[in-house]
């Protein structure tokens, strides 16, 4: 591990329900502001919380309840962290790590949820799971006041609050945050168009991380407004929000990309059978060999139709052998061939509609030259985010 590991700045802290937690080591020095924040403010400020008094506390206790309530809220990005992982898992998708990094934490899913059902339980997971973490620690905090635990009620209030502002700042609707993936979700499941969804849901992020940059600086120079650390908080903003910035931007560079690609980039060879093939043919030859859910149907290139192997679950086990592939093929129609310049784009609309998830390539001459596959074209090859903070 040790030359990667140390190019990635990250370190392996455990491996929870088989998933790898890294720790990116900036973080530390993150933690460490944290507990000097914390430890500061209890130690110069008497805290008065509804009817909870703590007078200014000696040093060693502030400085030991700053690690406490740190500890509280970096185990609470953690789990905000582990549900989306475990929504994911639920949805079939393998989970390469969870990093807690500088602005939170990051769980890193190997491929892209198939469809919008998906990405929107694994978005709303966490944020979820953060409310209700919220809820708890506020619930503690009740018990605490009861029995006049007054750094028990502070420590608590804190993590009730830190988890509150992690669900509320997550579900900001912007990509990659987790209400931009929601947005995302809805955008795919009305338009059937993944990329142009992301693009959208970028694009809303990248507005939310200028308002966050515009927040920090207001905060840094507004002369009748001073929240108790006005540069920490507003370095903050700014710093997040540059964060999200560049992350956003990226994703939409890459769905702009995507959006100019065309079907010749994306289909593959055809292998076409002929109409005249029996169905016991194609389930004992041909598919042990192309493990395919749809073949585009041809006579020496000619295009006769797409057969789907959806359609052949209403037919009966005893009939395949007397079965040929053109009684129970789609014949050729405009909905399932597209020209090779078309973009990749409106190709997968036609596909979602088509009601085969696939598409035959046809060139000029009317000859087949591909085959496009719903399924395979939203398997990105590239990892990508899942969560920020
Ligand atoms: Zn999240």
């Amino acid at each position: 591990m040790g030359v990667t590991e140390v190019i990635k700045r990250q370190l392996t802290i455990a491996r929870v329900y088989g998933i790898p937690v890294r720790i990116d080591y900036r973080w530390f020095v993150i933690f460490a502001l944290s507990v000097w924040l914390i430890a500061s403010n209890l130690q110069s400020h008497a805290m008065q919380l509804g009817n909870v008094q703590m007078p200014p506390l000696p040093s060693a206790t502030a400085w030991i309840l700053g690690v406490i309530t740190t500890a509280g809220l970096f185990l609470s990005v953690f789990g905000h962290e582990l549900s989306h992982a475990l929504m994911a898992r639920a949805e079939g998708i393998e989970i390469e790590e969870i990093v807690l990094h500088p602005f939170g934490g990051l769980a890193r899913l190997r491929t892209e949820p198939q469809n919008p059902r998906a990405e929107l339980r694994i978005a709303a997971a966490g944020p979820a799971s953060s409310f209700l973490f919220a809820v708890l620690a506020f619930g503690a905090t009740q018990i605490a006041a009861l029995g006049g635990y007054a750094a028990t009620f502070v420590v608590f209030f804190l993590i009730a609050a830190g988890n509150l502002l992690l669900a509320l700042f997550n579900l900001l609707p912007g990509y990659p945050l987790d209400g931009g993936r929601v947005l995302r979700a809805i955008l795919w499941r009305k338009s059937g168009n993944m990329n142009e969804a992301t693009r959208m849901a970028g694009i809303c992020g990248m507005l939310i991380a200028g308002m966050l940059i515009l927040f920090g600086i207001y905060i840094l120079v507004a002369p009748n407004w001073r929240p108790t650390q006005p540069y920490f908080m507003g370095g903050w903003s700014i710093l997040v929000g540059l964060f999200l910035l560049d992350t956003a931007a990226k994703v939409v560079k890459g769905a702009q990309g995507a959006r100019l690609a065309t079907v010749a980039d994306a289909m593959s060879q055809p292998f076409a059978i002929e109409p005249a093939l029996t169905i016991s043919r194609l389930v004992d030859d041909v598919l042990p060999l192309h493990q395919q859910t749809s073949f585009p149907v041809a006579v020496k290139g000619q295009l006769h139709g797409i057969l789907s192997l959806e359609d052949l679950k209403s037919l009966p086990r005893e009939s395949w052998a007397k079965t040929l592939v053109q009684t129970v093929m789609r014949p050729i129609g405009p909905g399932f061939f597209v020209d090779p310049s078309t973009t990749l784009n409106s190709a997968q609309v036609i596909m979602r509609q088509n009601g085969v998830g696939s598409l035959a390539v046809v060139n000029a001459q009317g000859k087949l030259v591909g085959f496009l596959q719903g399924g395979k074209l939203t398997r990105r090859p590239k990892k990508k985010p899942r969560s920020q903070r």
